[in-house]
């Protein structure tokens, strides 16, 4: 098959992992820091061999916790903006209490690394006033799963290309044309390796897929659904590291770089 693809674009969320607490299960606030940062750790490595560079959303508890590491990954990897604080909902809150959280997250995290950061994704993939991020200077918005899934994203028809709105360019995370078939981190988890270079390959321009940190760590005995824990850690690593190896590596660019070129 002939691959016409022109882009990849690894993308990694890295947050307080309070993934269980959605479920309803107890984790210490120590061991959902822990979970993220080893897992930070396995990305890194596992890009630093490939000499690839990626993109990584970070919540702004979780840089204050770890002030070195967001600096480290920063010296060869974009920083985009998670969030303050993961749990955060904005669908509870006004405007305003929205704004002075994302406006917060994103200064605590400039301060760190001591550069600007103008790309966000937010936590679930809530939708966001574009209005807020534009006024707090992000150029580029990567919160868009256009897909279907019941209960979670009811985003079919929406675009799958670059497109703009409220003067913020929107990156979707990608699905294959058509039946939109997903390829996010539960896909590519889920789904054998096969499945998910297939769909990568049914794009031209780029694709942008999704990870988080913590899913590089063994979570396979904790009390979480099957789909959830399934296949994390080494076994994702080296999932990744044969997806990484299938294409060259002058493919793999980060977001804001693309985008500057695009
Ligand atoms: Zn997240």
């Amino acid at each position: 098959m002939e691959i016409k693809l022109k882009t990849i674009l690894l993308t990694f969320d890295v947050e307080e992992f309070d993934l269980p607490i959605e479920f309803g299960k107890d984790i210490s606030e120590d061991e959902q820091f822990e979970i993220s940062k080893n897992g930070v750790e396995e990305v890194l490595e596992l890009l630093n061999k490939n000499n690839i560079k990626a993109t990584f959303f970070v919540s702004a508890k979780f840089s204050e916790k770890y002030p070195e590491l967001i600096r480290e990954i920063s010296e060869d990897h974009e920083i985009g903006l998670h969030c303050l604080e993961h749990k955060d909902d904005y669908s509870k809150m006004g405007h305003d209490e929205a704004y002075e959280k994302i406006k917060t997250g994103k200064e605590i995290i400039e301060r760190i690394i001591d550069k600007k950061i103008i790309g966000f994704r937010s936590p679930r993939l809530q939708q966001i006033s574009y209005e807020i991020l534009n006024k707090i200077g992000i150029i580029y918005d990567s919160s868009l799963n256009p897909t279907y899934i019941p209960g979670r994203y009811n985003n079919f028809f929406s675009p799958r290309k670059v497109f703009s709105k409220n003067d913020i360019k929107i990156i979707p995370i990608s699905v294959s044309p058509i039946l939109r078939l997903p390829i996010f981190w539960l896909a590519f988890r889920n789904f054998p390796l096969f499945y998910s270079k297939y769909i990568t390959n049914r794009n031209k321009d780029f694709v942008c897929l999704v990870f988080h940190s913590w899913e590089f760590i063994n979570i396979e005995n904790m009390d979480l659904s099957r789909l959830i824990k399934r296949n994390t850690g080494k076994k994702l690593k080296k999932k990744l590291q044969k997806y990484i190896h299938y294409y060259k590596k002058e493919k793999f660019t980060t977001i804001s770089s693309y985008l500057m070129i695009s």
